[in-house]
């Protein structure tokens, strides 16, 4: 399937929230992209018996179905994750982790919210003393220090890169790598330390981090510990373009049409908070998927006016 350079809607998740919002936005012929991996939805491990109708079901089947029934609605497929989002005039541009960059006159963020800590010994008492979920936020406090990052995917090899940049060493410390063939590639050129196979079993230090202890018996004496789980922090790619988040920075705040405060940007599903459900999810990314599509209209009208098409 050809990828084309620009969308009416692009959607970040394949879930149940962004899913519903591809069938609505498909339906009222907006041109939609889905990118993000289905395995990696919450509802993939999932037994179902509390949805409106369905019981006794798995989320396995119900993502296989529901992808079945976006691509009937002419939704395309893209199993990427997103590392960045920068608005450019009239679109917003989407850059995925195999360099990618794709047109959107409209974003959905239904990221879903995965467990992103460790939950090691040391991980609660140092963080902010060396324990970070952030790189783009806190690389720049370790420059020329020796760091680890900790992760599979492409939020690990990203950081990686970045910190390489600025740190004096760097470990990237994952059970396996699992990021874009291009992006893997450039971590495995970047100079940094690779432990693959291996997991952190506890972060230690008194007031500051000094190292870190691995599985296979290792220590690293490191100042910093980077925990980047996961894809691309979706937290961050918000904040950067300009999202508003709640008062606790966990989640995207919306009104009830899902649009955040930025004019373009909507978000759906268990990003935007409690209840972590699949109908609060599906119900959102219904609401999403019209207000994206009805949005992308409006830009193109607007786009021919200016044009005097
Ligand atoms: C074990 C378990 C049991 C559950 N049981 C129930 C239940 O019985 N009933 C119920 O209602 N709910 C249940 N849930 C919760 C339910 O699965 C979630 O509420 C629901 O999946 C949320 O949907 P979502 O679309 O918001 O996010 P998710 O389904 O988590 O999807 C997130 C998507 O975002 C993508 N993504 C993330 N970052 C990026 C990025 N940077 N770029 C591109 N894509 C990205 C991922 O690849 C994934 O496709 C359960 C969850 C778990 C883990």
């Amino acid at each position: 399937m050809a990828i084309r350079d620009t969308y009416d809607v692009v959607i970040l998740g394949v879930g149940p929230a962004g899913l519903q919002a591809a069938v609505h936005a498909g339906r009222r012929k907006a041109s939609v992209l889905l990118l993000g991996s289905v395995r990696k939805s919450s509802l993939f491990t999932a037994h179902i018996e509390n949805y409106f109708s369905l019981f006794n079901i798995s989320g396995e089947e119900m993502l296989r179905r529901g992808t079945e029934q976006a691509r009937q609605f002419g939704a395309d497929f893209l199993e990427e994750s997103v590392i960045g989002i920068a608005p450019d005039e009239h679109v917003f541009r989407v850059t995925t982790e195999s360099a990618r960059v794709i047109a959107a006159r409209s974003v959905i963020f239904a990221t879903g919210s995965k467990r992103n800590t460790l939950g090691v010994r040391g991980e609660k008492k140092l963080l902010g003393r060396g324990v970070s979920y952030c790189v783009d936020c806190d690389g720049h406090f370790f420059r020329g220090q020796d760091v680890c990052i900790v992760g599979n995917e492409s939020a690990a090899a990203d950081g990686t890169l970045t910190l390489t940049k600025i740190a004096g060493s760097v470990h990237l410390i994952c059970e396996r790598l699992e990021a874009a063939a291009n992006l893997q590639e450039e971590v495995y050129a970047s100079g940094a330390v690779i432990h693959e196979g291996v997991r952190v079993d506890a972060i230690q230090g008194e007031d500051a981090v000094e190292g870190v202890s691995l599985s296979d018996g290792t220590r690293l004496a490191v100042q910093g510990v980077f925990i980047e789980l996961g894809a691309k922090g979706v937290l961050e790619l918000a904040l950067n373009l300009g999202v508003a988040l709640d008062s606790d920075m966990k989640y995207i705040q919306t009104n009830k049409q899902q649009e955040t405060n930025i004019p373009g940007i909507y978000a759906a599903g268990d990003i935007c908070g409690m209840p972590w459900q699949m109908a609060k999810a599906v119900g959102e990314g219904c609401v999403a998927g019209m207000g994206a599509a009805a949005y992308a209209k409006k830009q193109k009208g607007r786009r021919r006016a200016a044009v005097g098409e």
